[in-house]
């Protein structure tokens, strides 16, 4: 293949969606087209949202099962509660990151009430030899940055050239967060065996002679080692990436599984109040109920 060669990118808008509260979110993944790219099997893109004074984002406790939770802040603060007992605020430049393995609950709060919310919120889903691992909780206050042609780079997860991301995954997977400082062109090394995707979370990008406005998901197959991209000023990308999953996973609600059985016992267990999932401390009686299979 020649390298001057564009890739195949494949459009794929986002979806309006609704979450805690009545907060519209954009949902990137999963789509009728697409469902995962790697282990990355949900993105939700939140804000950038103006509260009403007094107003904020509040999730109330939910169950989760075979995922992670990946929290990356871009504006704001969050508070993160669970059943593990683990209570962390994230904030901006931080991650969280909730390994639910056989069964996890969680809260998430706005701190300041008013505050503006910048937030990509992913689910990263579990191999199955680990889908029944103990549950954990991990914070990652600082991530590797650095700057390259007029942008700034942050590793969230895995490798790129000569970095590497501490966050802890379990199948080959990507995540980076690039911002044009000013507008120009650089050029993305590829892992030729991982499919890609590429969200511009504020403004417009380019790949190669593709044209895609904020929210539009550009998804490019395995195949090629490098793309370009070129950003406006000030503009925002969300890049991901892994191998594809070598067998399909179930997702239902908020749980995934590679069995009906797994999510049939998933939804009667956070139904009955079963104490597989725990309770989290300081929820205040909200608990979001799962809908009837
Ligand atoms: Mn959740």
């Amino acid at each position: 293949m020649s390298l001057k060669q564009d890739p195949i990118v494949e459009r794929i808008a986002s979806r309006p969606s609704t979450l805690g509260e009545g907060l519209t979110i954009h949902r990137a993944l999963p789509t009728r087209q697409r469902r995962t790219v790697g282990a990355w099997c949900f993105l939700d893109h939140l804000g950038p949202i103006e509260f009403p004074a007094g107003e904020g984002l509040h999730v109330g406790a939910h169950p989760h099962t075979c995922l992670q939770t990946f929290t990356w802040m871009i504006e704001g603060e969050m508070h993160h509660r669970d059943s593990l007992g683990s209570e962390q605020i994230v904030r901006p430049g931080q991650v969280n990151l909730m390994t639910a393995g056989r069964g996890v609950a969680h809260t998430e709060d706005s701190v300041s009430p008013g505050q503006r919310l910048h937030a990509a919120q992913l689910w990263i889903a579990l191999p199955r030899d680990m889908a029944d691992c103990e549950p954990a909780f991990d914070h990652y206050p600082s991530l590797t940055q650095w700057q390259q042609a007029g942008h700034t780079f942050t590793l969230l997860v895995g490798r790129y050239e000569r970095h590497m991301a501490p966050t802890r995954v379990y199948t080959p997977l990507l995540g980076m967060d690039i911002v044009a400082d000013a507008a120009g062109t650089c050029t993305l090394a590829l892992n030729p065996g991982f499919e890609h995707a590429l969200l511009a979370l504020e403004g417009e990008m380019q790949l190669g002679q593709e044209h895609f406005v904020q929210d539009e998901l550009a998804y490019l197959a395995p195949g090629p080692d490098q793309v370009s991209l070129t950003l406006g000023a000030g503009s925002r990308v969300l890049l991901l990436g892994g191998e594809p999953l070598a067998e399909p996973i179930l997702m239902w609600w908020n749980f995934v599984g590679y069995s009906q059985e797994e999510i049939r016992n998933a939804q009667v267990a956070w139904t009955s109040g079963d104490p597989r999932f725990g309770s989290v401390p300081g929820d205040g009686g909200r608990r979001l109920a799962a809908p009837a299979l």
